[in-house]
């Protein structure tokens, strides 16, 4: 079965995970502050503080802006249950917002209908890779005093109107699970460019502690200060080496994704009953997912028959995602379900996520095309 994704390692990501195996220090330390500016740097920000996962990565930065029983916050509709369950985490409410029909990405001015007085944040998610439009959800923000934070957990390596991701929003959360661009197994990250954000992620990482074991080592004292209530959400060495490691092909890995997505282009064309999303010009975008729309009146089947047909040619097709407002928790818990944000769920009735990953061959790709093309009717 050929998988939706798929790390891609190599024996430098071996080597360097084994350096830190043999040196003094295991968990955070040296290695982790190098994977931390060398992030930084890739994607223009000022500061990146490293976590555990990425999900912990979206609950810390819930935690720096302050959201809490009473905050709401707005968040895309089409995305990872995490990606609003941060805002739950802390006591705030999400309130989903619908995306635009030929992107599905976060739609600016129904995030700007959904605005109340406890409205805090935006959680725009640059969902499948393609950065979400910025300039509009800025200006939706700055009119009513919102903070924007990129779930950019699709988007390592894309950009917008040449700016990359990672430097876009107030804060930028990634994750760093094998199917995404760069793995450290697990692991997360967020960028900001507020040096005060950046004080209370690291707070938030490590138990709401002021300083960290090293530093206390290296100025000779026990002494330490809880000053906020915090978790362990350190990510350890070890996977920072692997971070690191990978980091420095993730211009190979998304230029690979690239290649693939043109050629899925370029023969998908010719197949009238299906539709990839829709690219802005305005982005270069980072493909973590490759998704596709049925035309499922034309082919007489239903999403379900399609998924079958294709797994049984062995290919891992996926389907992103379950609009986070139907999963029966939220229903329970929001009253929210069927007819909250229409687009995202005709999208959900349409959609498939087709295999993308940098490993993957070009006979590869052309196995998949063909597998689609058994569908014609
Ligand atoms: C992967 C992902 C997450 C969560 O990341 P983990 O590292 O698995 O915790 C959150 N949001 C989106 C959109 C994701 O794709």
């Amino acid at each position: 079965m050929l998988p939706y994704g798929r790390q891609l390692l190599d024996e430098r990501d071996v080597e360097a995970v084994t350096a830190v195996l043999r040196s003094a220090w295991l968990t955070t330390g040296p290695v982790v502050e190098q994977f931390e500016s060398a992030f930084a740097g890739a994607v223009a920000a000022r500061h990146a503080v490293a976590f555990s996962n990425g999900t912990a990565a979206l609950h810390a930065s819930m935690f720096a802006l302050g959201i809490k029983p009473g905050s709401e916050v707005i968040v895309s509709s089409m995305t990872f249950a995490a990606s609003a369950n941060c805002v739950l985490y802390v006591g705030g409410k999400p309130v989903f917002a619908d995306v635009d029909p030929g992107t599905l990405l976060l739609d600016p001015a129904d995030v700007e209908a959904r605005i109340t007085p406890a409205t805090r944040a935006i959680v725009a998610v640059d969902y499948a890779g393609q950065p979400c439009d910025y300039e509009a959800l800025r200006g939706v923000a700055n009119r009513h005093g919102l903070a924007v934070v990129a779930d950019a957990c699709h988007a390592l390596g894309a950009t917008y109107r040449g700016r990359a991701v990672g430097s876009l929003a107030d804060l930028s959360v990634f994750s760093f699970h094998p199917v995404k661009h760069i793995t450290t197994g697990e692991g997360g990250m967020v960028t900001t460019d507020d040096g005060e954000l950046a004080r209370r992620l690291r707070l938030f990482r490590n138990h709401g502690i002021t300083s960290d074991h090293r530093q206390r080592d290296s100025a000779g004292s026990f002494f330490y200060e809880m000053v906020e209530l915090g978790f362990n959400y350190r990510l350890t060495d070890i996977q920072s080496a692997l971070g690191l490691s990978q980091l420095d092909r993730l211009d190979e890995f998304v230029g690979r994704r690239r290649a693939i997505a043109a050629r899925y282009d370029r023969a998908l064309r010719e197949l009238p009953f299906i539709q990839p999303l829709n690219v802005s010009p305005d982005v270069e975008h980072a493909y973590h997912l490759y998704v596709v729309a049925f035309d499922l009146k034309q082919l007489a089947r239903t999403r379900a028959d399609v998924f079958k047909a294709m797994r049984g040619e062995n290919i891992g097709v996926n389907v992103h995602y379950i609009p986070v407002h139907l999963h029966p928790y939220y229903r329970a818990k929001l009253s929210v379900g069927p007819g909250f944000c229409p687009i995202a769920e005709a999208a959900y009735e349409r959609i498939l996520s087709i295999p993308m990953f940098p490993g993957m061959s070009d006979q590869d790709v052309d196995d998949v095309v063909a597998a689609i093309a058994k569908l014609r009717p």
